[in-house]
């Protein structure tokens, strides 16, 4: 995935639809948008970044996972899974993840009512919202989560799995690929967040990362995330803790 920052407006539709697609609970974000200010008064600048699960190539949440409930599916791209019936809440992917990416069931949502008391889930599910998604599949983390376990994005698995086999891009302006993109790039008004093929060199998500010098974020750490970012608020700065006085 690439996610241009320079287009991108915080606007947040992109956390609506991937809640809306993936029937995240109430205090879940599987793709936020973080908002920090940048510079110092008087100049300093209100950013903001969106975050879905990078899809490490390389990832600490698989590595830490005792029970292997977490791991990497390269026969479906390299996304990385929760498998909720191995899953035990140990919460040691939470912490292990640097970008944050990851929810545990009892997440506390920001506004009340608790809509998961609203519409109490059944057999073992946390809620039942009025509008379910029907694909399931326990195995990749995709439904109603149910107790106990920890959620993360999929990158609309049961989505992109559907597509034409060899297509080097998900477009959304294609017709015949519309509905297998991503609902977070389906959605994105000024089409700021693009779905491809990395291993393809000749795909568009490849020659943007390549001519718009795209990086990754927290590089540093080892992950080498999937996911890339391009513009001039790409650079973005780690966060360091303000020097003792
Ligand atoms: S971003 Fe976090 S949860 Fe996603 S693959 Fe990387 S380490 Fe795992
Ligand atoms: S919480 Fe679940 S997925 Fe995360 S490390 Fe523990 S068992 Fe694995």
């Amino acid at each position: 995935m690439v996610i241009d920052l320079d287009k991108c407006t915080g606007c947040q539709a992109c956390t609506t639809a991937c809640a809306m697609e993936n029937n995240t609970l109430p205090g879940e974000s599987w793709q936020d948008v973080l908002y920090y200010h940048a510079g110092e008064y008087p100049s300093a600048q209100l950013k903001w970044l969106p975050r879905p699960c990078m899809h490490c190539e390389s990832p600490s949440c698989v590595h830490v996972c005792p029970t292997r409930a977490t791991y990497k599916d390269m026969d479906a791209g390299g996304i990385v899974f929760v498998d909720w019936s191995k899953c035990i809440g140990c919460k040691y992917c939470m912490i292990a993840c640097p970008y944050g990416v990851r929810f545990y069931t009892d997440e506390r949502p920001l506004l009340e009512p608790d809509l998961k008391q609203v519409f109490p889930g059944q057999d073992g599910q946390q809620w039942s919202p009025p509008y379910q998604n029907p694909n399931v599949d326990w195995r990749r983390g995709i439904g109603i989560q149910p107790k106990g376990v920890v959620s993360k994005c999929t990158f609309c698995h049961h989505k992109v799995s559907q597509a034409p086999e060899g297509v080097a891009d998900l477009d959304e302006d294609d017709p015949q690929l519309t509905e297998y993109v991503p609902a977070c790039v389906r959605t994105c008004p000024p089409k700021a967040r693009f779905f491809g093929d990395l291993d393809n060199p000749e795909s568009h998500v490849n020659k943007l990362i390549g001519n718009k010098k795209g990086v990754r974020m927290l590089d540093h750490t080892g992950n080498r995330p999937q996911v890339y970012y391009l513009g001039s608020g790409a650079g973005i700065p780690a966060f360091r803790p303000a020097p003792k006085s």
